[in-house]
């Protein structure tokens, strides 16, 4: 008798829930941009105590059919891929299949969904298992409330911050998935309090105004870059506001929000000596590209991906934001004159 045996399907979604679902904001994400997969036009969020007590997504999206509702939270189960090919041709924000699956694992979840036409349903599940389910209302759209989070893994309890940190965290996230889907509506609330709303019109300046008010969307600059790889839209704001955290300059590629260390740097270089030391700018920058140009298949969050072609692009937005400095002449009137 050998002595490897193959975990059974829970065990193995906690432990994948380790890097899937890491604290409150890695769930608000993974569930909201379900829904953004979903062609929902509408996204309300709720949570409490910083997601610790509760989270709850509502979309007005595709839903889930009735027989594939107990499917969705198998691990690797996604409607987004179905061939390799697909994989190195992303066009949705989730593909992997482990969100859903992981969540439950950790929590007390009920899912409410519908696709519109039939009655939808209505399933409970405690620690990945599911405890009931019944048909439901047939408003199309889907409802996840999660409850009891990390009730069944001490150790990831304890390492969660307080809740002013967890909520600031779930507010960045928002706050970037607004500003990458300006034709969507949010709605974020923090125990009932309203924190975000988005009117969804399409406008990236009208989210930035909701984001960091009227003042800061004032000094906002547009900015319009192209080559035959790369096509990038977005705002940078005037050097006179700047911020003293790099958290303010947000890059999107073909819809996702990525961190990017030459990014950012690039960034900060088209600004150079127009930024205080120790300040940076706000910045939103929407990066189009081939999917063939990106790995985003790098890490389970999918916040880091793999670019090809990548000093082209620095270079582009490293030029591009210098000769938006240069076109408005930002230089003060006396040095001008000379
Ligand atoms: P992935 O997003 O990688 O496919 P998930 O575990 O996040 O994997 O979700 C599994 C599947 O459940 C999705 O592929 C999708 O078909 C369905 N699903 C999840 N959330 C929603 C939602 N809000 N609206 C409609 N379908 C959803
Ligand atoms: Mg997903």
């Amino acid at each position: 008798m050998g002595k490897i045996v193959k975990l059974d399907e829970q065990l193995s979604n906690k432990i994948a829930a380790g890097e899937v679902v890491e604290r409150p904001a890695s769930i608000v994400k993974e569930l909201v941009e379900n829904a953004i997969d979903a062609n929902s036009t509408q996204i309300v969020i709720e949570v409490e105590e910083g997601g610790l007590s509760k989270i709850r997504i509502l979309d007005n999206g595709d839903g889930i059919l009735p027989d594939d509702v107990e499917t969705a939270f198998y691990r690797h189960a996604t409607s987004k891929i179905k061939t390799d090919k697909d994989l190195f041709h992303i066009t949705t924000l989730g593909f992997r299949g482990e969100a859903l699956p992981s969540i439950a694992s950790v929590s007390y979840l009920e899912l409410n969904t519908s696709t519109g036409d039939g009655a939808g349903t209505s399933i409970q599940l405690e620690g990945g298992k599911i405890i009931a389910k019944q048909s439901a209302n047939s408003r199309k759209g889907t409802e996840i409330t999660i409850t009891n989070l990390f009730y069944n893994t001490p150790a990831r309890l304890k390492y969660l911050k307080t809740v002013h940190t967890e909520l600031g965290n779930i507010s960045d996230i928002v706050n970037r998935i607004a500003l990458a889907n300006p034709e969507i509506a949010f709605e974020l609330y923090h125990n009932g309090k309203q924190m975000l709303q988005t009117n969804g019109n399409g406008s990236q300046l009208q989210v930035l105004h909701s984001i960091y008010g009227a003042a800061v969307a004032k000094q906002m600059l547009p900015i319009e870059l192209e080559t035959i790889d790369f096509q990038v839209t977005g705002f940078i704001v005037k050097p006179e506001v700047t911020r003293a955290s790099r958290q303010y300059m947000s890059t999107f590629v073909n819809g996702r929000y990525i961190r990017n260390y030459s990014l950012a740097r690039a960034i900060q270089e088209g600004y150079h000596t127009l930024l205080p030391i120790g300040r940076y700018p706000i910045v939103v920058l929407n990066i189009k590209m081939d999917p063939l140009l990106i790995d985003v298949n790098v890490h389970p969050s999918k916040l880091e991906v793999r670019l090809s072609k990548e000093d082209e692009l620095t270079t582009l937005v490293k030029e591009g934001i210098q000769n938006v400095f240069k076109k408005t002449q930002l230089i003060p009137e006396v040095v001008r004159e000379k």
